[in-house]
């Protein structure tokens, strides 16, 4: 039988799958299944979009693995989140290990600083008073008391995580690796055993099925310099991103450059820390080394404190001329980002003593007869060269089609970091991904900017090409598209689990009743369900205000509320609110997608406000500038998209299984009044609506 008809088989209604426990036969489980399969099969690409209770991880994992296994090939499966990752790895596979009739093996692969370097923890320890203070020599007895007893030897085996100042100077890392030296037939593999990170690599190379996560991945595709023959990765494999809307974003991070005070930092106290007087320099005793190390520390410091100046006169100059076009109206604000157009920002005070040094050091390199204390060095001085070139690589500006900004961050604001990410990665990802001989599968809950498909009651199953596809977009922004596109439908249904309300009499933010109305029909809402309510903001600042405005009421109606950034981390809040079955949580940002309430605590969800980014981010400003160089309307192409994904999103919180039902509110009466709204509506899945 071939693949797609086996797959076909298996998720039918008397399919292998209906012995597993909990089995409920989906047909638009089956379908991605075998979408999947036929990409496969033919190494196309493809991008299917499958709601929530699809049971989209089992309608991908089940054709890789026979895929795989058949076919000699390695599943590379990439997901955003660390929560689906332990799902696959603990209980998916594990449960298609039981019921496959096929065996296969898995393995998650964390990058190799996850894992203890025992030649490393060796020599730490033999030099543990050159290098540590003596709280530090306390944290590195914990760790090698952990390597006699850990299983796996990664971070993750830790009860409590180790100092990471003290970790990384004993992880794994690319550059000290040396299994020619304690390889599996060394002399010290046969006396220390066989290391945790070569025993994982083995694992990981022998795996049909790699799990992993996007920044792992694109962090591994970065260091890909030949062409992996009928791979991307490894040689023959394929990979599958689930949580494929995060592609984008952390492809951009990783293809640019990023270099902070804090990271300048760490190589030199590596070296030498003045403060405490350890570091490698003290095991040799090199003065002038120390000295030049102490120099460019100051030096260091002084560059970002110039960059730091030249971005306040920047933004100065800029909020004046804001204030000439816009009436003041954002008058005042700090600066978190600030893009910087112009090449030499600051004279490069900095990577002429980075070179100095990396000199001196490089002469101890030859001298030093200490070959462990040698390649520490030479790991230091290639991250002090990567270090110079991403400092003139900003300054100069030289990368195409970047855009480059200053970030200030850290509670005080006092970490400074350089910044350039491409405007568009979908070049990059066209030639890295999309043009390889094998396939690319990419899912999610969310890549469409409409659900006709269940809007119409159309076959679940939507095949269409791109120009006209609701995945069109999503497809763009990646360049993937050669991708088949495809969406299917839903198991639920949203007209007996779902109602939507539109406030019709919304005033504009700008006025000054804004605030009052929504407070009014925030209360009124919450009043209807008693709590059970996601309310979701756009603007940090006001739903500070709101919340503690409204505290009395919940008070007085004995509801908890929590509020986003108010202390409590969000994790914790989100146990709290599921545990507190009728309380409210006031979210921005990160509760808009990702966040997974099923049952009646989540039964209610408010959006405040139509998601549009505000354009100040550096790479969202540019990326509407170049739609608009040539020609194009950033409006209708990139923000209405980008929101009317993250509203999808944004209800996507409320139906989590076929049992749920709820109510959605949509304060913002554009949805209603501007002739964009329909597409917002459209966005949503059929259900009753009622204008209040
Ligand atoms: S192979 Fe690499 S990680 Fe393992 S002990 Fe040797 S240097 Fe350390």
């Amino acid at each position: 039988m071939d693949l797609v008809a086996q797959v076909e088989e298996m998720f039918s209604p008397m399919g292998i799958l209906s012995r597993a426990k909990n089995f409920e036969y989906r047909p638009q489980q089956q379908q991605m299944a075998v979408a999947v399969a036929r990409a496969l099969q033919n190494r196309q690409h493809l991008a299917v979009e499958a709601g929530t209770g699809v049971g989209k991880s089992l309608a991908y994992l089940i054709p890789a693995i026979l895929f795989a296994v058949a076919e000699r090939k390695k599943a590379v499966v990439s997901t955003h989140t660390i929560n689906l990752q332990e799902q696959l790895s603990d209980k998916d596979l594990p449960m298609l290990e039981q019921i496959l009739p096929v065996k296969f093996t898995y393995a998650l692969l964390k990058g190799r600083q996850n894992y203890l370097c025992t030649r490393r923890l060796r020599k730490a320890m033999q030099q543990a008073g050159n290098l540590f203070t003596s709280s530090e020599t306390a944290e590195l007895q914990r760790i090698y008391e952990w390597s006699k007893e850990t299983e796996d030897g990664s971070l993750s085996d830790f009860d409590v995580e180790p100092e990471m100042r003290v970790w990384a100077q004993v992880c794994s890392e690319r550059g000290l690796c040396s299994p020619k030296l304690c390889g599996y037939p060394s002399d010290f593999a046969k006396e220390h055993g066989v290391c945790f990170f070569q025993r994982a690599r083995n694992r990981f190379l022998s795996a049909d099925v790699l799990v992993l996560n996007h920044t792992l991945l694109f962090t591994l595709l970065g260091g890909v310099e030949e062409e992996v023959p009928g791979g991307i990765l490894f040689k023959n494999d394929f990979v599958i991103f689930d949580e494929a809307q995060q592609m984008e974003s952390v492809a951009s991070r990783h293809i640019g450059l990023s270099v902070s005070n804090a990271q300048m930092r760490y190589p030199l106290h590596r070296l030498w820390n003045p403060r405490t007087e350890k570091g490698l320099l003290a095991t040799l005793r090199k003065g002038a080394a120390v000295k030049l190390v102490a120099e460019l520390l100051d030096a260091a410091d002084a560059f970002f404190k110039d960059v730091e100046s030249a971005c306040d006169g920047l933004s100065h100059r800029k909020q004046l001329t804001l204030r000439e076009e816009d009436s003041g109206r954002r008058k005042g604000r700090a600066w978190t980002e600030l893009r910087i157009r112009q090449p030499n920002l600051v004279p490069d005070t900095a990577t002429l003593p980075i070179q100095r040094l990396r000199e001196v050091v490089s002469d101890l390199i030859k001298t030093s007869d200490d070959k462990e204390i040698g390649q520490e060095l030479m790991e230091c001085n290639r991250r002090l060269a990567e270090l110079r070139e991403a400092v003139t690589a900003f300054l100069g500006q030289s990368g195409v089609d970047c855009v480059y900004w200053v970030e200030r961050s850290g509670k005080t604001q006092k970490n400074v970091t350089l910044n350039a990410a491409p405007v568009d990665v979908a070049d990059y990802l066209r030639r890295r991904l999309f043009e390889s001989d094998t396939s690319i599968v990419m899912t999610s809950a969310t890549l469409a900017v409409s659900a006709r498909g269940e809007r119409r009651n159309r076959p679940a199953m939507e095949e269409a090409h791109r120009s006209t596809s609701p995945l069109g977009y999503f497809a763009k922004r990646v360049g993937a598209e050669a991708a088949t596109l495809l969406q299917v439908g839903t198991p639920f249904n949203y007209e007996r689990q779902m109602k939507l309300f539109v406030v019709s009499k919304m005033p504009d933010p700008r006025e000054a009743g804004y605030a009052d109305a929504l407070e009014h029909w925030i209360e009124h809402f919450i009043r209807q369900t008693h709590g059970k309510a996601f309310v979701l903001f756009t603007n940090f600042k006001l739903m500070l205000e709101l919340g503690e405005r409204m505290q009395p009421l919940f008070d007085k109606l004995g509801l908890a509320c929590f509020v986003q950034g108010t202390g409590t981390p969000r994790s914790t809040m989100l146990e709290k609110f599921k545990a507190d079955v009728d309380s409210v949580l006031f979210g921005t940002d990160s509760f808009w997608q990702g966040v997974d309430v099923p049952g009646e605590a989540l039964s209610n969800v408010i959006i405040t406000r139509l998601p549009f980014a505000v354009p100040d981010h550096p790479l969202t400003e540019a990326r509407m500038e170049a739609i608009e160089v040539r020609g194009g309307d950033s409006f209708q192409e990139f923000s209405l998209p980008e929101a009317i994904l993250k509203f999808r999103q944004g209800v996507g919180r409320l139906i989590r299984t076929k049992t749920d039902t709820g109510v959605i509110v949509v304060l913002d009466n554009r949805i209603l009044a501007k002739k964009y709204g329909q597409a917002f509506l459209d966005a949503l899945p059929k259900c009753p609506v009622e204008i209040v």
